[in-house]
């Protein structure tokens, strides 16, 4: 039996291994798809302290480095379902259960879609919410951006690089991103800013992005939509728990223990007031260390 199993490998994941393991914990970490989570899929990380700008993935491989350099142990599998027998909690995966005394939940936040007809079926054929992995296809094309807070206009600024003009779409009339975001946005000559407006149909042509629909009329001819409308928690596996608020996001006490005992949370998947880097490392650090304190008392 494990300790400690922390489920998802992005920073706060990341973080409480590396607290737990040199406090001499047994700790298994599993991932269901890459190291870094979603830093894998930014562009540019400019505000973690110590290491100035740096690409999402490079932070990314120095976290990896770090972990091996810990011989952490882990596994690529999605956890299904957590149970839990006689204070022992069950990690259910697709081949195989894992026991374990203690639990962090580190499975962050994936993008919310617009839910529009054709969003599903032209993932990957012209929609995409990740710049970073798929902003080349579109080099030289005309594309748009849907969203009004920090990512949607550092992503605009990455892609703007890249595309020949981007249509800048934000239901409100004032964006929510940083002001010095806003301010260089607005200086680059291939973007044109559209406020208060909505998409509101998808069109597509032999399985492709075609063009979209605005509520207020305008039919924009684009190659590509890169969606960063906000996101929502990943927590549908744990449903049966009961220990997530409305919006789904775990609830948690100020050790970041949920209301079940031994099972903790942190990063972007519970409910807070920031979601950044240096509060999901912080985080998985204060979990990982109240129960490094509970084991050895
Ligand atoms: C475009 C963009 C730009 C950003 N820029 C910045 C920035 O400049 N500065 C900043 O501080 N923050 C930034 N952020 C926020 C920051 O990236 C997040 O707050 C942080 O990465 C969250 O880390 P995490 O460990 O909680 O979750 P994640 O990094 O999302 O990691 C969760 C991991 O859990 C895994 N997982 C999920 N479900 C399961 C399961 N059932 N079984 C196993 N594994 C599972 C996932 O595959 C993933 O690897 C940005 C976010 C985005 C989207």
């Amino acid at each position: 039996m494990y300790d400690l199993i922390i489920i998802g490998m992005g920073i706060s994941g990341i973080s409480a291994a590396i607290y737990a393991k040199r406090n001499n914990l047994n700790v298994l970490v599993l991932e269901k798809s890459a190291p870094g989570g979603l830093l894998n899929k930014i562009n540019i990380v400019s505000n973690y302290p110590g290491v100035g700008d740096i690409t999402g993935p490079e932070l990314s491989y120095e976290l990896f480095k770090q972990f091996n350099e810990n011989k952490i142990e882990y596994k690529i599998s999605e956890v299904l379902d957590i149970t839990i027998e006689n204070k022992i909690k069950k990690i259910v995966t697709k081949d195989k259960v894992y026991e374990t005394k203690y639990v962090i939940i580190a499975s962050g936040r994936i993008p919310r879609k617009l839910g529009l007809e054709n969003e599903e079926k032209l993932f990957g054929k012209g929609i995409s919410t990740c710049a970073l992995c798929d902003g080349n296809l579109y080099k030289g094309k005309d594309i748009a951006v849907v969203g009004g807070g920090n990512s949607s206009l550092e992503e605009t600024i990455y892609l703007a690089k890249l595309v020949n003009k981007i249509y800048l779409i934000h239901r409100k009339e004032q964006f929510t991103a940083d002001n010095k975001l806003v301010e260089e946005v607005k200086k680059l000559d291939n973007v044109k800013i559209i406020v208060n407006s909505k998409i509101v149909k998808i069109n597509e042509e032999n399985g492709m992005l075609k063009s979209i629909d605005l509520n207020t009329g305008l039919n924009l001819k684009v190659s590509g939509l890169f969606e960063y409308i906000g996101y929502i928690p990943a927590n549908n596996y744990l449903d049966k728990l009961d220990i997530t608020n409305e919006e789904g996001y775990i609830v948690v006490n100020d050790n970041y223990e949920t209301k079940i005992s031994g099972i903790y949370a942190v990063g972007d998947s519970i409910s807070k007031k920031h979601y950044q880097l240096v509060h999901a490392a912080s985080e998985g650090a204060e979990a990982a260390t109240n129960i490094i304190n509970k084991i050895k008392n």
